[in-house]
C-alpha cells in the first residue's frame, strides 16, 4: 500500500505521516516512512542543491532535479518495499511536482506529470492525502515554529496561491486517488479522518 502526504509548507504533512505511521505501527503493520526530496543518500544531495542553492535555478533545471531525486527513491525505496508487502508512507510525490514546478513555476502541468511518471516507472500512489490550508495561515505556523525559510518557502505569495490551487486542482480531476483535508481542522481529527479511510484500503 502506497500512502502519500502533500500539500503547502506547513500544512502538517510531517505529523500527520508520523501519527499515521504509529498507528500502523500499533497494529502490527511494517511500515516505511519516507519523504521527497531526500529520501536517499543521493536525495539527499538533490534536496541540498534545490532548497539551498544560493540563486536562481532554471525551471526546467529544477524539475529534473526532483525527478533524479524521485527516480532514485522509487527504484531504490519505494519500490522494493511495496514488494516486500510493507505500508509506504511518504511525505510529497509527483503531485507536488506538479504544483510546485507546474503551477507554481508555470511549466506545463502536462509535461511535469509525464516526466515524473517517466522517473518513477508509473508508479501511482493509493491514496494521496491532500492537506489543503491558506498560505497565510500556513505562513503564520511556520513564523510561529520559528523554523528557517528555504528556497522555497521564501517564495511569495502569488506562488503559494498557484500552488495551493495546482493541488486542488489535481484532486478534483482524480477524487477516487485523493482525500482533501482542511488542514486548519484539530490534528487529531485530521488523523481520525485520515484512519477511517486507510482503514477502508488495508488489506
Ligand atoms: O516538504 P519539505 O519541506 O520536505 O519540502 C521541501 C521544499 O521543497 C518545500 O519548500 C517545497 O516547497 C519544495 N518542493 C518543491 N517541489 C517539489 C517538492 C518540494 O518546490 N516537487
Ligand atoms: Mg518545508
Amino acid at each position: 500500500l502506497f500512502l502519500t502526504f502533500e500539500g503547502g509548507d506547513g500544512a502538517g504533512k510531517t505529523t500527520q505521516a508520523r501519527l499515521l505511521e504509529q498507528w500502523l505501527t500499533e497494529r502490527g503493520r511494517a511500515v516505511v516512512r519516507t519523504r521527497e526530496p531526500g529520501g536517499t543518500d543521493v536525495g539527499v544531495l538533490i534536496r541540498d542543491i534545490v532548497l539551498h542553492h544560493r540563486g536562481d535555478i532554471a525551471p526546467r533545471a529544477e524539475a529534473l532535479l526532483y525527478a533524479a531525486d524521485r527516480s532514485h527513491h522509487v527504484a531504490t525505496v519505494v519500490r522494493p518495499a511495496l514488494e516486500r508487502g510493507d505500508v509506504v508512507i511518504q511525505d510529497r510525490y509527483l503531485d507536488s511536482s506538479v504544483a510546485y514546478q507546474g503551477a507554481g513555476r508555470v511549466l506545463d502541468a502536462g509535461e511535469i506529470r509525464d516526466l515524473s511518471m517517466w522517473a518513477a516507472g508509473g508508479l501511482l500512489p493509493d491514496l494521496t492525502v491532500l492537506l489543503d490550508l491558506d498560505p497565510a495561515v500556513a505562513r503564520a505556523r511556520l513564523d510561529r515554529d520559528a523554523k528557517p525559510f528555504d528556497r522555497l518557502e521564501a517564495e511569495r505569495d502569488d506562488f503559494h496561491a498557484r500552488v495551493r490551487a495546482g493541488f486542488l486542482g489535481l484532486a478534483a480531476a482524480e477524487p477516487d486517488r485523493f482525500l482533501v483535508i482542511d488542514a486548519a481542522l484539530a490534528p487529531e481529527s485530521i488523523a481520525a479522518a485520515i484512519r477511517d479511510r486507510v482503514a477502508a484500503l488495508l488489506p
